[in-house]
This record gives structure tokens, sequence and C-alpha cells, in this order.
């Protein structure tokens, strides 16, 4: 028997500057015994609930109820099959709630789950909450996001730019309880090291933050004081939603084959939609390719049949052209149509525009990780973050709060390249704008 995993996790939620219901839930279940963790893992759940009527948060209560138990009860062989399992019966719950009272009729939830287990990390999920693995300087995102934005991007029809330009950030395409069958990603096992550290985290959090400034303080602070500079650092810029962090650190781990990880992940590719997406590259050039031959047909007897009726020259013919472009490009923009996923609007997220909103501007790789960024800890974020403590330890002494303004100043160092010198540098920031933002979220969130 291989020696036991030590997973250290610490967790937080909160409501945000703006909203003033928290519609996020989370959950974090442990297995006490190495059979059970062996066989089945450590469960960490993140779910971001939307709908009127106050009703986002049951939708993400229920997933965080419902889900560890199908999880930890199912008979299912494969931890795959177990993770999809317990999604669905998730997704059944919400949906079998809002069939009971119409009130409930526009429930829905986003939901990633995280197992860690002797395999390695299997990962299920839906919408557009994500799941990060920082691993030394290197931040990944395991999660595909289910919005407007990235189907774009992956169907190849928007770069990033333009997809964050044309497409609102708040519009998932996938959700849990809307529908009675839902299309989940299980992706997995990624490989599992000592110093992995795997964040689970709402659009609150990435709404404001980029992901080299997510990993430099995930990989920068102890567990506990990581979660909660996040949130301050999301509510400092604005909180425009709910967020949630669940953190796992992994202090020991059994080795895990590298061969098995790859078997296990060459049949999940076979049962699951990641043979949908291994098969994304050649559809995508394929829809492509298409898409430009029939723009250039389309130009060609436009153009044609126009100069042909301008010149008067066989002007029968020339209309006849002009028509058929004209079937053409009618027949592309159905063709198109029809492939535009469906969407769901999460009026609780940010919309594209709102705060940092151009952020991490980049298109995802077509497998995960999906994208992958530096974790270091640059002097350029400890600047923006010492300008920021200045800021609000000015507002604080305008207003006369009492706090000890002395302390709570920009510290006298600068960022400089020893490495000490930073981390220690990134730990006063945390805890001076702790400090400050505890006494703004008093002060100035709205009141339930
Ligand atoms: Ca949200």
């Amino acid at each position: 028997m291989s020696f036991q995993p030590v997973v250290q996790y610490a967790s937080r939620t909160d409501v945000g500057m703006r909203r003033s219901a928290n519609q996020d839930s989370l959950a974090v279940r442990m297995c006490s015994a190495y059979e059970e963790w062996a066989r089945i893992g450590h469960l960490f759940i993140v779910a971001d609930g939307m709908g009127g009527h106050s009703v986002g948060d049951l939708a993400s209560r229920i997933t965080v109820e419902t889900l560890p138990l199908a999880f930890f009860k199912s008979g299912a062989e494969r931890l795959a099959d177990r993770l999809t399992g317990a999604i669905e019966a998730a997704n059944r719950a919400i949906n079998d709630k809002a069939r009971e009272n119409p009130e409930f009729s526009d429930m829905g939830t986003t939901c990633s789950v995280l197992s860690l287990s002797a395999e390695g990390a299997w990962i299920g999920h839906v919408g557009d909450s994500r799941i990060y693995r920082i691993r030394g300087d290197v931040i990944e995102q395991l999660t595909f996001d289910h919005s407007l934005q990235w189907e774009m991007m992956r169907q190849g029809r928007a770069t990033a730019e333009r997809s964050e330009m044309l497409h609102p950030r708040n519009v998932i395409t996938r959700c849990l309880g809307p529908d009675k069958n839902v299309e989940i990603d299980v992706e997995g096992p990624f490989d599992v090291r000592p110093g992995d550290r795997f964040l689970l985290c709402s659009d609150g959090l990435t709404g404001h933050l980029t992901d080299n400034e997510i990993g430099a303080i995930v990989a920068g602070l102890p567990p506990d004081d990581a979660c909660r500079f996040l949130i301050d650092l999301a509510n400092c810029r604005g909180g425009t939603d709910n967020s949630t962090v669940v953190l796992a650190v992994i202090q020991n781990y059994p080795p895990i084959e590298s061969d098995t990880v790859e078997s296990l992940a060459a049949k999940a590719r076979t049962t699951n939609q990641l043979a949908v997406q291994a098969a994304a590259p050649e559809r995508v050039a394929r829809r492509r390719m298409w898409s430009r031959l029939a723009m250039t047909v389309f130009l060609l007897l436009a153009g044609t049949g126009l100069s042909m009726m301008i010149l008067g020259q066989r002007e029968k013919l020339g209309l006849a052209l002009v028509v058929s472009a004209i079937v053409l490009g009618f027949i592309q923009l159905v063709m198109s149509a029809r492939r535009t996923p469906t969407v769901v609007i999460d009026s609780e997220s940010p919309p594209a525009g709102s705060g940092d909103a151009l952020l991490g501007c980049r298109e995802p790789a077509l497998s995960s990780p999906y994208r992958r960024d530096s974790a270091a800890l640059r002097p350029e974020f400890l600047a923006v973050l010492a300008d920021a403590q200045s800021q609000l330890a000015a507002v604080a002494e305008e207003n006369g709060w009492d706090l000890n303004i002395a302390q709570l100043r920009q510290p006298d160092r600068t960022a400089t390249d020893d490495g000490k010198r930073t981390s220690d540098a990134l730990a006063e920031h945390a805890r001076a704008i702790r400090i400050l933002m505890k006494e703004f979220a008093v002060r100035l969130r709205p009141r339930s």
C-alpha cells in the first residue's frame, strides 16, 4: 500500500460589494479511510446559482447537497461514471423542484467538481465556474468555460478579442436545472504531485482577477490567507458578483503511475464528450474552409452578376447569378444560425465592460488544460497592490475610520528581484488590504 495522501484545504464564499444575496454554494467532503480515498477520492464542489425571485441560491444549494450523496452512494465502477451520475442526480433534483413551483422555473446553477483519488484528479463540469491547477510557476485552467464567448472561439467563429467585444461575459451555454438532460464535461485523470494546488472558483472571482494574479496569490500565500485575499481583491475591484473559492493544497500524495493516467484518460476520451473535443480541430478547420469557400463563391456570383447587369450584357444571366448568390448567402446564414448554442443569461454575473472585464483575453486550447499562464509574482502586480492599498488607506483616513492608518499606508519596501522580499511584500499587502476591505464591506455593501 502507498503512503497516505495529505491534502490541506481552505474555502470561502462572499456576497461581494453590489449584490444583496449570495447565490454561490460550495462543499468539501474528505474521505476518512485510505481505502475510500483510493477508490472514490476527496470531493470539492463550487456551484454558482442563477434565477429570479431569489431562487438562484436554491439551485446551487440543492447541487452541493445532492451531489456528494449521489457520488458516495453510487455503485459505478469508474470514477468518470460516478461523477457523471452524481451531476445528473443534482440536475434532476433541481429540475424536479422547478416543476413543483412556477416561481422556481428559471433557476439554474453552474457546477464544477474535483475528485482527488489514487487515480489522480478527475473533473466534472457544467457552466463557467472554473478549476485551475497551480504547479510551481504555472497556472492551468483545466475546465472549459461553457460561455457564449468561449463557444464562439471553439467553433472558430470569433477571435478572443472579437468575442470579448461582441459577446457579453454573462451568457452561459450550459447549466444545471432548466432541462431534464444536461451535457457534462468529465475529464481526467490529471496528474497530482506534492506541491500542486487546485483552485475551484465562481466567475465573481475570474471577472476581476487575471489568471496570473490568481496563480501568484495561490502559490504565494498559505491556503486560508490565499482564499481570503482572492476575495478581498475581487471586492476591492468592484465586487460586482458573489465570489467563491475552494483551494486544495497537495502536501503529500502517493505517486500516480503515469501509464495508468494515460490509459484511463484514453478510456475516458472514448466514452465521453472528450471524444467530441478531440475531433474539434478537424471540425473547426473544415467549417472554416466551407465558410471561406461559400464566401468566395458568393462574391464571385454577386460580382459577376452585378457587372453584367450594369454593363447591360446578358442581363438575364447576370440576374440569375445575383439570385444564386442571394440563395447561397441565405443557406449559409441558416446553417450558421443552427450551429449557435443555446444560451442562459446569468444576471448575477458582471456583464462585459464592467469593472476589469478585459482580462486574460486569449483563445482556449482544444483540450484541457484549456489555458496556461505564468503564476510568477510579478513586480507590476505588487505595484498594483501597493497602489490599491494606498488608495484604500487614504479613503479610510479621509473618513476618519477608526483604524491604525499609519500601519496601513504604503509599506517602505519596493518590489525587488529577491524572492523572499517579494513574497513578504505580497503577504503584507494581503494583510493590510484585508483590514481595509473588512471596513469597506461593513460600511459600504448593500444590506439584505
Ligand atoms: Ca456568478
